[in-house]
């Protein structure tokens, strides 16, 4: 026998008692999204190596370890995706979405990061993102807060999550905090775990979110980048806290939280929860009002997050939340004899088209009255339909329910009335 192929580690397929969780999901999304006005951006899952480079960052994670690249027939070199936001920017320069206008954006796929799998870590995942575009002030970073939590709300999990926001001020900012921080650090460097010493000088303010427990000890006296916020980026921050407060959400200032890409700038935040262990962020985002202009672009302002859907139904899941799936059939037609088997087919096209949204699934491939009943029970339909030689004749069905209940026969009209309440539960 020939050997298997087996898929690639890390990437994962997604059968059908797992797509019926993932759609419920993606429902809940598209509809959330678009009840805030925001417009579906897809783009491709393949760009140029060189967006991703300049738009992540040389010394992030992401762009030193966890790219896949790949030279092309044509020896360009290419990048399989590994986050949304390069992309819809580059898409928005292209086609002229962003300067001067606003854009609210989201989209929903497959990223790629070569990474060590691990329960909530695939190199293929998928992410859920909104873009915001032209919209500089608080009050965009509030709303699009605002929708995750409504999110939360809606997927029955607000209890389970909570509100991590700092803010990282603008490049300025940044830059006198760099020098303080890297000078503080130096003078620890035996305190310092290897990659802490790698990131000292690269990407000093990564050190801030190390795992590393004696790294973490050491922070507690290090210079604070609130101290080397200005008036502008204080006033933004502090906005947007009071407009969290008057809606109610609650969060926490984390002020070592700064995020592992390159292009944030004053508001960064993450949902995170302790149901999932060491893989705890489920949706993160922030302010990265250059990235357009690094990437050619006119400066515009832009806010916007990322959402890692298999740790969102990693969550539902260990919360219990998907109780409530959509069944395979509402109903299960049977037929017994050649006849029977040409009217069924016909009857069942019948139902679909006169009640909608009626889900009816043609027994195939024949066989004998208690074998088709037994399909019919494991497809989870409400009802089984049977047709036999007397059906025919008499010109009714044989109504069977399934789930508890009195067996009865009933004619077409009589059937598609019945039915049609049967969809609406
Ligand atoms: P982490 O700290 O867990 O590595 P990250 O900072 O790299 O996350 P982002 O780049 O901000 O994550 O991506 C946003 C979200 O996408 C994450 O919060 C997470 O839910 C999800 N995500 C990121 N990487 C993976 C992965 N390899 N597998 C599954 N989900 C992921
Ligand atoms: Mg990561």
């Amino acid at each position: 026998m020939a050997k298997q192929i087996q898929a690639i580690r890390g990437m994962n397929d997604c059968l059908p008692a797992d797509t019926i969780k993932w759609q419920q999901v993606e429902t809940t999304l598209r509809q959330l999204v678009a009840s805030y006005g925001y417009q579906e951006i897809r783009t491709p899952i393949v760009e140029m190596l060189n967006l991703f480079t300049r738009g992540i960052g040389e010394v992030t994670d992401i762009v030193e370890k966890e790219m896949y690249c790949f030279e092309d027939r044509n020896g360009d070199m290419l990048g399989l995706r590994p986050e949304g936001t390069a992309s819809t920017v580059r898409a928005g320069n292209e086609h002229g979405l962003l300067y001067n206008q606003e854009q609210r954006l989201w989209y929903m796929g497959p990223m790629f990061r070569h990474e060590r799998p691990q329960k909530g870590r695939y190199r293929q995942f998928h992410q859920f993102g909104v873009e915001v575009y032209g919209l500089a002030g608080p009050d965009i970073d509030s709303e699009v807060l605002l929708m995750s939590a409504a999110l939360w709300e809606q997927l029955g999990i607000k209890e389970h999550v909570r509100l991590e926001l700092n803010t990282i001020g603008n490049a300025d900012e940044r830059a006198l905090f760099r020098t303080a921080l890297i000078a503080f650090l130096e003078q620890h460097l035996d305190k310092l775990d290897e990659d802490s010493k790698r990131r000292l000088h690269s990407n000093p303010l990564r050190v801030l979110d190390s795992k590393d427990a004696g790294v973490q000890a050491l922070l507690a006296d290090a210079p604070a980048l609130t101290d080397y916020l200005g008036e502008e980026s204080k006033q933004h921050f502090q906005t947007l806290c009071e407009l969290l407060h008057a809606a109610g959400i609650e969060y926490t200032v984390n002020p070592r939280l700064v995020r592992g890409l390159d292009y944030y700038n004053r508001t960064v935040f993450e949902w995170v929860t302790d149901s999932l262990g060491a893989q705890g962020t489920v949706l993160a985002g922030g302010r990265y009002d250059s990235l357009v202009g690094q990437l050619g672009g006119k400066d515009t302002p832009a806010v916007g997050f990322a959402m890692g859907i298999e740790r969102l139904v990693l969550l539902l899941d260990t919360m219990g939340k998907f109780d409530n799936l959509p069944r395979q059939a509402d109903v299960y037609l049977c037929a017994m004899g050649d006849a029977a088997v040409a009217a069924g087919l016909q009857l069942a096209q019948q139902l679909r088209q006169q009640v909608p949204g009626l889900k009816v699934m043609s027994h195939c491939g024949g066989g004998n009255f208690k074998k088709q009943m037994k399909r019919a029970d494991k497809s989870g339909a409400e009802l089984a339909l049977i047709l036999g030689e007397d059906e025919l004749q008499n010109g009714v069905i044989t109504v069977k329910p399934l789930r508890g209940g009195e067996q009865s026969q009933q004619t077409k009209e009589q059937l598609i009335e019945s039915l049609a309440a049967l969809v609406q539960n």
